[in-house]
């Protein structure tokens, strides 16, 4: 099974689906157009959210959510500085209220979301949250969910993805395709390229944020101790975290700290849609709630 996947895989390469990212300089598969990625998520980040909100999970606790949304309105700036263009996006993040799952993840278009769990069975610092979240924002930087989206579809199409992707007639099955895999995006593992393009990028973004690279250290020895007791990380199991990760992330420490020991103002970027107001349209409608905040 697996062979067969590499020969798709390989076969959809040589049809053109394959770009060099031009950050990493690394080959990636890309079937899909980024903006299709963005199109889907933006989608599937809806309906991953409106249960939450339903239930009253979302972004219920109004400390948390503030201290969750500051870290994050300090990440996009330099984000934006590394790829200019996701200036337009739709940046989101939400807190998650799930005290067992140990998990953050960010979706193609910067559409994020991390779960209580992380926050409090890690007892996380903000440094530590500017960590978690800078790597997710990276991925998406990196057009990783990109790439495993156009995985997920190759699987799913066969060779014939090239074609549904770049030709018109095929738009309505493109856009069903595409629906799929931007949730498959965020529950799959990433490869360990692209995890350490992202710890690399993260831990980067975090300390022109202000965020003290350390953390990213100290971040994975609380994850490796939570994985190692009864309440499993989600996060390891789309992030395999080997010792030599730790190393790699403690190597680069020296050459961040000019960038969190900055002394210029740190900008910052106002989100967009208040938790208050997605909660309250949710409680005033609850047979009809509005899934647009989200
Ligand atoms: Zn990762």
């Amino acid at each position: 099974m697996k062979k067969v996947l590499i020969s798709i895989v390989v076969a959809a390469a040589l049809l053109g689906g394959c770009e060099t990212n031009p950050v990493t300089g690394r080959k990636q598969l890309m079937i899909l157009p980024e903006e299709t990625a963005i199109e889907s998520s933006a989608k599937a980040y809806t309906e991953m959210l409106t249960p939450f909100q339903q239930a009253g999970k979302l972004d219920n606790n109004p400390a948390v959510t503030a201290r969750v949304v500051q870290i994050t309105e300090r990440l996009i700036p330099p984000a934006i500085a590394y790829r200019p263009e996701t200036k337009d996006w739709a940046w989101s993040v939400k807190v998650i209220d799930d005290p067992k799952v140990v998990n953050a993840w960010c979706m193609a278009g910067g559409k994020m979301a991390i779960y209580t769990g992380l926050i409090n069975q890690l007892q996380a610092t903000d440094d530590e949250i500017a960590q978690v979240m800078g790597h997710e924002i990276a991925h998406a930087l990196a057009k990783h969910q990109t790439e495993q989206m156009s995985r997920a579809v190759v699987t799913q199409l066969g060779v014939n993805a090239v074609a549904i992707f770049t030709d018109a007639r095929y738009a309505a099955m493109a856009q069903q395709a595409a629906a799929g895999a931007a949730k498959v995006a965020i529950q799959l593992p990433n490869s360990r390229e692209a995890e350490s393009e992202a710890d690399r990028i993260g831990i980067e973004l975090a300390a022109k944020a202000g965020y003290n690279p350390k953390a990213a250290v100290t971040l994975w020895q609380k994850m490796a101790k939570v994985s190692g007791s009864e309440g499993k990380s989600d996060f390891l199991s789309t992030h395999p975290a080997p010792e030599k990760r730790m190393e790699a992330l403690g190597e680069l420490v020296p050459q961040m700290m000019p960038f969190y020991q900055d002394k210029a103002e740190r900008p910052v970027f106002k989100l967009k849609a208040s938790a208050p107001a997605a909660q309250s349209t949710a409680r005033a409608a609850p047979s009809r709630p509005d899934p647009a905040p989200i």
